[in-house]
């Protein structure tokens, strides 16, 4: 099954995802935490992606594109995966539709996580990460055991360098103009699900979990 996670920054789609693919087993896709991960080692890529990122900016779409149709080819990929951050924009919706339908495949499900624009600044300027497995955490939502220090891996705990007040206002206008329309393009389709985000990340996931499984469901039938 493929699924998307669609919603605004802070929304909690790496939350949930990490979560969901657990449960469902099928490997849980960041472009986020791709980038972070070239950012960290250096890459070419990762040198490119940095000054974007650090504004609030999308990285382009050439650069991502790429990144992202190298990851959906990986074995692990094929039967299925739960993409968290990309696409951004309608034309990496197209590319990555035409991408699958290359192989055969398509999007089955797409989740659009409705969050207030409150409830995410709140969010993301508490939000707290895992340098070692990305765990998310939030100060006062979801505080660890032992202050800066992963529950699940021990690692220690940073602020991302983007989850500053200014960058969260950028993030959220980048999404309002070039993401928004996303969810025009997959209701159309009629894969667009949509759910209320704004509480607390354990039901929210009780929602998530319900609507894959009535959709994996009606695939069979
Ligand atoms: P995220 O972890 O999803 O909040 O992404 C952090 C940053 O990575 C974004 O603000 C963008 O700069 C960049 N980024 C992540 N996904 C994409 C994408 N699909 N297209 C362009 N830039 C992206």
């Amino acid at each position: 099954m493929r699924i998307i996670l669609l919603g605004p920054p802070g929304a909690g789609k790496g939350t949930q995802a990490k979560t969901l693919a657990e449960e469902i087993r099928l490997p849980h896709i960041s472009t986020g935490d791709l980038l972070r991960k070239n950012v960290s080692l250096n890459t070419d890529l990762g040198k490119q992606a940095q000054d974007y990122m650090n504004k609030g900016a999308l990285v382009p779409d050439e650069l991502v594109n790429q990144m992202m149709i190298d990851r959906i080819s990986q074995d692990d990929a094929q039967a299925g995966f739960i993409l968290d951050g990309y696409p951004r924009n309608l034309a990496q919706a197209e590319i990555l539709d035409k991408a699958l339908v290359a192989r055969g495949k398509q999007i089955d499900l797409v989740i659009y996580l409705d969050t207030s624009e409150a409830v995410v600044i709140q969010r993301l300027s508490g939000r707290l990460v895992c340098k070692k497995c990305g765990a998310n955490f939030h100060s006062t939502n979801m505080p660890p055991k032992k202050t800066g220090i992963c529950d699940n891996c021990g690692g220690a705990l940073y602020q991302r360098s983007d989850d500053t007040e200014a960058t969260i206002r950028k993030r959220l206008q980048v999404y309002r103009n070039e993401c928004s329309p996303l969810i025009k393009y997959y209701q159309e389709k009629g894969k667009l699900q949509r759910l209320v985000a704004d509480g607390e990340a354990r039901k929210v996931l009780v929602d998530i979990v319900g609507l894959v499984r009535k959709h994996h469901d009606s695939l069979k039938v």
